[in-house]
């Protein structure tokens, strides 16, 4: 979601934001980096489907 959000708000701001007179390419970029480090997207599904079919938790068991 974060990274769908600084998407759009990078598309809105045009060849701007895309520009480091602004602070979204830092935004754009650091976002994308929430999906590498500290577990890629590949390895957060594979540690969720595992605790799921463990029945470790269940799904909407936060909500
Ligand atoms: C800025 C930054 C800060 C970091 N800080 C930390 C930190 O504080 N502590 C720490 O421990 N690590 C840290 N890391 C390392 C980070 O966790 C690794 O980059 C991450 O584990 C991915 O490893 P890799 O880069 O070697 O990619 P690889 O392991 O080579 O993976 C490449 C791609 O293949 C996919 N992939 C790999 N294995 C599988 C699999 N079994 N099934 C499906 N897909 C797979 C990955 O999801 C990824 O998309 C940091 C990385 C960066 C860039």
């Amino acid at each position: 979601m974060g990274n769908r959000v600084v998407d759009r708000v990078m598309q809105i701001h045009g060849g701007m934001g895309y520009t480091r007179e602004s602070p979204i390419e830092r935004w754009y970029r650091e976002a994308r980096l929430w999906r590498i480090y500290d577990g890629t997207d590949e390895i957060q599904r594979l540690i969720i489907s595992r605790n799921l079919i463990k029945g470790n938790v269940k799904l909407g068991q936060f909500v």
